[in-house]
């Protein structure tokens, strides 16, 4: 199939963006890269009279190091990212998740906040960015709002973004020195959407114990579940094969998966324990290894 009729406009930059979104915003789409827009196009699950493409704007593609975090503009495409020494020093989480993104040819033109803003429920960036307790920042013509992970994610494929609004940067905070991260996951082939995946960070006291722990899974629930309680057991705690255990269990109590083709439900929240349990083990190590090497 071929998409429906549309007015195809390229705005030269933010200004003129916001001001295509105030005046069309209700019967427009924004086309970043193309990598989920473009297929649902032609499927015509979406037929918008009019596609706005920022995918050109300069101003919207950059990695900024702004102290505690990493600012990437919207446009900002997955294979940048991927390449970035900054990304890899400074948040390593992020680099070794973009991987899991699709194919090479999906992140070659797929961007940052077509991601978010597509809100998949198994997409790998919203997981990593509620693990680390990012930021979104949304523009409009009236105006800039910072909303977090939590207030923009609403259910499956659905944010709370305005029709005239875009996401214009999003934050991902810095990990320190000392934090050990992992990000895993489990697909049912390479550069398939996840079943199951998991984002952790952590930090150990000089007596090994969790002294701090972030930690997100996707898939598992139509928004990214940020697995507070499986963080609050683990600190203070030696990461024992029991305690891990434990945390995975308390995860799978967080979640509440619906089951697809790909698997049940009952899978998935079994699969949510197991991707835990590696995550953590995969992070203390990593944190272990910093330890001593002091
Ligand atoms: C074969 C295949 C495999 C894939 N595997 C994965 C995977 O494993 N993990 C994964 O996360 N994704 C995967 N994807 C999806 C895809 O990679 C991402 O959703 C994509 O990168 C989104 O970015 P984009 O720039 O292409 O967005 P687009 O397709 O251009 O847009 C996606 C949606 O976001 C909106 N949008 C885009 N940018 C903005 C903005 N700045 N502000 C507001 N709204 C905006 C658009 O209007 C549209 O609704 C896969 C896609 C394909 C085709």
């Amino acid at each position: 199939m071929k998409p429906a009729t549309f007015t195809y406009l390229r705005p030269k930059n933010i200004d003129e963006a916001l001001n295509y979104l105030a005046e069309y915003g209700d019967d427009a789409k924004i086309l970043s890269g193309g990598q989920s827009l473009i297929p649902i196009l032609n499927m015509r699950l979406s037929t918008p009279q009019y596609l706005i493409d920022i995918g050109r704007i300069e101003d919207l593609s950059y990695i900024r190091d702004e102290g505690d975090y990493l600012a990437i503009g919207a446009a900002t495409k997955h294979i940048e990212i991927e390449q970035s020494a900054l990304v890899k020093e400074s948040c390593p989480l992020l680099h070794e998740g973009i991987q899991w993104v699709g194919h090479k040819q999906i992140r070659n033109r797929g961007t940052v906040g077509g991601s978010i803003a597509h809100a998949d429920a198994s997409a790998e960036l919203p997981c990593i960015l509620s693990a680390l307790r990012g930021e979104i920042i949304l523009a409009a013509v009236d105006g800039e709002e910072v909303v977090s992970p939590e207030e923009f994610f609403l259910t499956y494929m659905l944010t709370s973004i305005r029709p005239d609004q875009l996401v214009k940067e999003i934050r991902f905070p810095k990990l320190q020195a000392t934090n050990g991260w992992a990000f895993v996951e489990m697909a049912r082939r390479h550069g398939d959407f996840a079943m199951v995946e998991v984002a952790c960070v952590v930090e150990l006291n000089n007596l090994g114990q969790i002294e701090f722990c972030r930690m997100a899974a996707g898939g598992a629930n139509p928004v990214p579940c940020v697995l507070e309680l499986a963080e609050e057991f683990l600190i203070g705690k030696y990461p024992s094969e029991e305690v891990i255990k434990e945390a995975g269990a308390i995860a799978m109590e967080m979640v509440d998966p619906d089951g697809d083709l790909h698997g049940s439900a009952e899978y998935r929240r079994s699969l949510t324990g197991v991707m835990v349990q590696r995550a953590i083990k995969a992070a203390v190590e990593r944190a272990g290894k910093v330890r001593n090497d002091e």
